[in-house]
């Protein structure tokens, strides 16, 4: 089974990761959804343990983990605390796109300091009219001698303004469609660049989520990615695989809600008992632990088809990021139910998982993108 896969290095790695998330993360956990603050110690934390270099290879000072062991470790993050989850799966998206189309020397520079967690990343698609169709978007770039001119700006970016390194994509021929679209590595001090505004939001507090501003801002030709018109396929295929990291974010958030509401029900008593002696809530805790354990299993099942490079996995990270979404939407709902009235409450986490959970829904492709994806694939 999928768990086995995992090496048995990695899984020592995975185990140390749960024991530092139930012993440094989740302690915090209540305390970043309250400031809102973004949670440097945390980040800290993840460089120090070398988390953040699990998913880049060995030869730019990474760890070389496999795809499994990266959404394992998500996963055992968010369990605790959604928005330090993200913190490792945002590092990965921001960086794909250089491991899947930078050259050589941008390698060097970029993911070695990414891996040894110096600096973060960020991934700059999304601008305020084009979402779902993110081929719709204003941001352009004119060349100019050995720079690109970028004139645009980039909406809900996570990290933005923390990252020093920012993979954008700019359409540098809108006459070209998708086969205009560029991509670059920008640097947060590269000149013209600025952050916009930072945004308030429903859960992922911590989180930093915030505009990118490109007011004629000079990004030199040699930090392009792959080559000009390229932008839009190495988007998408990096999205196909950060995704299952989404899905691990929520698989991590389900469990969360179904051990909080296994350990509440055996402990509230009302008519006499503890809750967890009524047929109904074994029922729903049942169900709860059904959809957590099929999206954990397409989760790994994905992450696995990546790790042997089966080029099918498409329509697997779209079914897992979008399985594994709703059923924490629904699991931690679930959870709330069982808590009553104290899961309502600021004083258990139960309503924390659920604003959590809701974004996974969102977030690196809607889930009505990821029905479209998977349709696709069905009827080629
Ligand atoms: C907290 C947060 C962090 C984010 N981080 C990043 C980031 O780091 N980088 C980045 O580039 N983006 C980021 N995003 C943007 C995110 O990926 C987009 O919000 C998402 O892709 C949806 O785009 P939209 O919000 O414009 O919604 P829209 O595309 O306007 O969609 C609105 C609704 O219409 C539906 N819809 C749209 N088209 C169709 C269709 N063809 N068929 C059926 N339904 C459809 C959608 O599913 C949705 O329900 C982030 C967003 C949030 C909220």
């Amino acid at each position: 089974m999928a768990v086995a896969h995992v090496i048995d290095d990695e899984q020592e790695l995975i185990d140390a990761i749960h024991e530092l998330a139930v012993e440094r993360v989740a302690p915090r956990a209540a305390e970043i959804d309250h400031t809102g603050q973004f949670p440097w110690d945390m980040q800290e934390l993840l460089a120090q343990q070398d988390i953040l270099a699990m998913p880049f290879p060995t030869e730019y000072g990474g760890l070389g983990s496999t795809e499994l062991a990266v959404v394992m470790a998500i996963e055992e993050l968010s369990r605790y605390c959604a928005t330090t989850g993200l913190l490792l799966a945002v590092h990965q998206l921001g960086a794909m796109p250089i491991l899947l189309a930078g050259n050589e020397e941008q390698k060097r520079k970029y993911i070695t300091r990414l891996a040894s967690g110096e600096w973060m990343a960020a991934f700059g698609l999304t601008e305020a009219g084009s979402g779902s169709d993110a081929a719709g978007m204003k941001t352009i770039g004119v060349r100019k001698g050995d720079k690109y001119i970028i004139n645009g700006a980039k909406r809900f970016i996570t990290n933005g303004g923390l990252a020093q390194v920012n993979s954008v994509f700019v359409n540098t021929n809108p006459a070209l469609g998708t086969r205009g679209v560029s991509a670059f590595i920008i640097e947060k001090d590269f000149p013209g660049f600025s952050v916009g505004r930072i945004e308030e939001k429903m859960g992922i507090k911590g989180s930093q989520t915030a505009e990118l501003i490109f007011t004629d801002c000079e990004v030199p030709v040699e930090n392009m990615l792959g080559r000009e018109g390229e932008g839009f396929k190495i988007a998408m295929a990096t999205l196909d695989r950060t995704r299952i990291g989404i899905g691990a974010q929520a698989v991590g958030i389900a469990q969360g809600a179904l051990d909080l509401a296994v350990s509440y029900s055996k402990e509230r008593i009302q008519f006499g008992k503890p809750i967890a002696e009524n047929q109904g809530i074994q029922f729903m805790l049942a169900d709860m632990a059904t959809k957590v354990e099929a999206s954990r299993l397409l989760v790994y099942n994905a992450a696995e088809m990546v790790d042997r490079q089966d080029k099918n996995f498409s329509k697997y990270s779209a079914m897992a990021k979008m399985f594994a979404s709703d059923s924490a939407m629904a699991v931690t709902n679930d959870a709330i139910q069982i808590l009553g009235g104290y899961g309502y409450m600021k004083e258990y986490p139960a309503e924390r998982m659920m604003r959590d959970a809701k974004i996974t829904q969102i977030y690196e492709g809607t889930n009505q993108i990821q029905r479209l994806v998977i349709a696709r694939e069905l009827l080629r």
